[in-house]
């Protein structure tokens, strides 16, 4: 470490609670140091008692359970997979893994994630076409809630599979209810910045007892219940450690408490950042939704302030504070150029005028005030010549 790593404010890191070494320590104990034991029961356990999903499987990443969530929706060689085009390249990947096509989808400016009405665009075009996609990415971004009821009326309606990207949202509602319960098939992350984590870990949540049963079987390498090693199928290997599974155990006991404060944190930068020309805190709830939020997140209007999210940022990195650019659309990634791309000008619009504030469940309001007072030396208005 590094003597200027000691004041350095982190985006999002690690959080640890009181009891994730004991369950470490009883596993080391029991000698379950391995992708199986009580604690990976016990954290997929935890993971229903809070979401009400029927059944989960703790696996190695959320990119891994995005990936077998897509395979138990038939997703395959030649599908295509409407996903929206603002979010991580993780959300996507695993189309690619399956050798199927995203079929991308702009934003809406409310809470930024999948527009409806481009989705129906986006829908009614590939079956004019004669492609009909064969499933939904839903993701919920920076932990905001999507328009859940209009896009689930679009999905039924089309009879069109959703898989709920909830990596970023664990804790998040919508009505009440959990996101990542939405869809056929729920995916959460728990990597190093994720609001809970295990340092690396994902799982998939469903209602259905035979998917999650196939979900296990893939994940471990897709072997036969036979005495000897017979596959009829591709398998992975996806399981979690129970090691890790023990971290998560101890970091789920804290999810509503991280979810306040990380609320808190949104509502503080809110009030103390409204004088500040040209920004606002913009992502707003929607109707019946209510964020974990994750990250803050901030537009700069061009229109009045001179500063630029890339100035902004090298400032705060000049007074030792982490920041993020916005995930940058992925119809701008090479990666996926020929990628087709309903709408996108409203991502565009937002990746350019947009930062990720540091977020972090373990800052102090000293810290907060060494971020507002950096943010405030920084942007400046418009010259009004
Ligand atoms: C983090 C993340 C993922 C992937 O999760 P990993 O556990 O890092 O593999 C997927 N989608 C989104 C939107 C994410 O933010």
């Amino acid at each position: 470490m590094r003597s200027q790593d000691y004041d350095r404010i982190f985006l999002s890191p690690p959080h640890l609670g009181r009891h994730e070494l004991n369950y470490l320590h009883k596993a080391i104990e029991d000698n379950w140091v391995a992708p199986a034991g009580p604690n990976l029961d016990g954290f997929e356990r935890d993971i229903c008692d809070f979401t009400g999903a029927g059944h989960c499987v703790a696996l190695t990443s959320g990119t891994a359970a995005i990936h077998l969530g897509l395979r138990l929706l038939g997703v395959g060689p030649g599908d295509e997979v409407l996903c929206p085009s603002f979010t991580f390249v993780a959300t996507a990947n695993p189309i690619l893994y399956l050798g199927g096509t995203p079929v991308f989808v702009d934003s809406e400016a409310d809470t930024w994630n999948i527009c409806p009405q481009r989705l129906r665009e986006a829908i009614e075009d590939r079956i004019r076409k004669g492609r009909k996609p064969k499933a939904l990415l839903l993701v919920h971004l920076y932990g905001m809630p999507a328009k859940v009821r209009e896009v689930l009326e679009i999905a039924t309606e089309f009879d069109i599979p959703i898989l709920e990207d909830a990596a970023e949202a664990l804790g998040a509602r919508y009505d009440g209810r959990p996101l990542g319960t939405f869809g056929a098939v729920g995916v959460f992350s728990f990597n190093g910045n994720k609001i809970l984590t295990t340092s690396g870990g994902g799982a998939l949540v469903t209602n259905s007892q035979e998917w999650a049963q196939k979900t296990r079987y893939w994940a471990t390498q897709a072997k036969d219940p036979a005495p000897y090693y017979q596959h009829s199928d591709v398998g992975y290997n996806y399981r979690l450690s129970n090691l890790l599974a023990g971290i998560g155990r101890g970091q789920m006991e804290l999810l509503e408490d991280r979810v306040k404060k990380r609320r808190e944190t949104y509502l503080w930068y809110k009030i103390n950042l409204q004088s500040v020309p040209g920004l606002t805190l913009s992502q707003t709830e929607p109707a019946g939704g209510r964020s974990n939020r994750w990250l803050t997140t901030l537009l700069l209007d061009p229109a009045q302030t001179a500063t630029t999210p890339e100035q902004l940022r090298l400032h705060l990195e000049s007074h030792n504070i982490e920041s993020r650019p916005l995930w940058k659309p992925l119809h701008l990634q090479p990666l996926f150029a020929t990628a087709p791309m309903y709408g996108g000008s409203a991502c565009e619009e937002l990746f350019a005028q947009g930062l990720c504030l540091p977020s972090g469940t373990a800052m102090t309001e000293a810290d907060l005030q060494r971020i507002a007072e950096a943010i405030k030396a920084a942007v400046k208005p418009t010259a009004t010549t």
